[in-house]
């Protein structure tokens, strides 16, 4: 198992540091046009999103992907929305049956309540408001990245959700991997600067 654990980081090293190079170089691009902040904004998520959605469609032609409908191991976890993000779910919400949505809006009350009261994600435990009974996503067409990105070659691994697996499939490591990049990336960009910067002229601006 060591040995496989072996091969697999020398797999994603050789496939991670340019992907997560060229993304904050998109994501730089996109934030210093011209735009209204909001659509900047939208772009940068818009263009992450499709990187994330780019792993898992590579992953499911390729028929690793033990994902499928009805099994929501991973929708018991603590899931973030990015800002531009929420009017789209809310559409979706607004589009459900007018039963179905005053239940969803009962239960996203509660877990509201839940959120504020288990910051930890490691201790957040609670379906997510938008599974139906069967275990579907009620709005998955418009689900948030975080969904997105909880892409599975192993559902043994998915039980315990929160915790790190390892995963023996190298591009689900990388893709992983690249997703957490990829937001620190998102907001550091967003921040405007706050991204690593080369040494020297770093010290030297800070020394005038
Ligand atoms: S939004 Fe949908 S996919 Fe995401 S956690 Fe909730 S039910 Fe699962």
């Amino acid at each position: 198992m060591a040995e496989q654990q072996e091969d697999v980081e020398i797999a994603v090293a050789g496939m991670y540091p340019g992907l997560i190079n060229e993304m904050t170089r998109n994501f730089r691009e996109i934030m210093g046009r011209e735009g209204r902040r909001e659509a900047l904004v939208r772009e940068v998520d818009i263009l992450y999103r499709s990187r994330v959605e780019g792993f898992a469609k590579a992953e499911a032609e390729a028929g690793r992907l033990a994902c499928g409908a009805g099994c929501s191991a991973c929708c018991s976890q603590r899931v973030e929305l990015l800002e531009s993000e929420v009017p789209d779910v809310v559409r979706a919400i607004n589009r459900l049956g007018g039963a179905v949505r005053k239940k969803v809006l009962k239960r996203l009350r509660r877990q509201a309540r839940l959120e504020v009261a288990t910051p930890d994600p490691e201790q957040y435990r609670e379906p997510c408001s938008l599974l139906d009974e069967a275990g579907r996503c009620l709005i998955y067409v418009a689900r948030p990245t975080a969904c997105r990105k909880a892409i599975s070659s192993n559902s043994a691994h998915c039980q315990a959700p929160g915790t790190v697996q390892f995963d023996e499939n190298p591009s689900l490591v990388a893709a992983s991997l690249f997703s957490t990049a990829m937001e620190y990336a998102r907001t550091a960009v967003l921040l405007q600067g706050s991204l690593p910067r080369p040494l020297a002229g770093a010290l030297l601006e800070s020394m005038r």
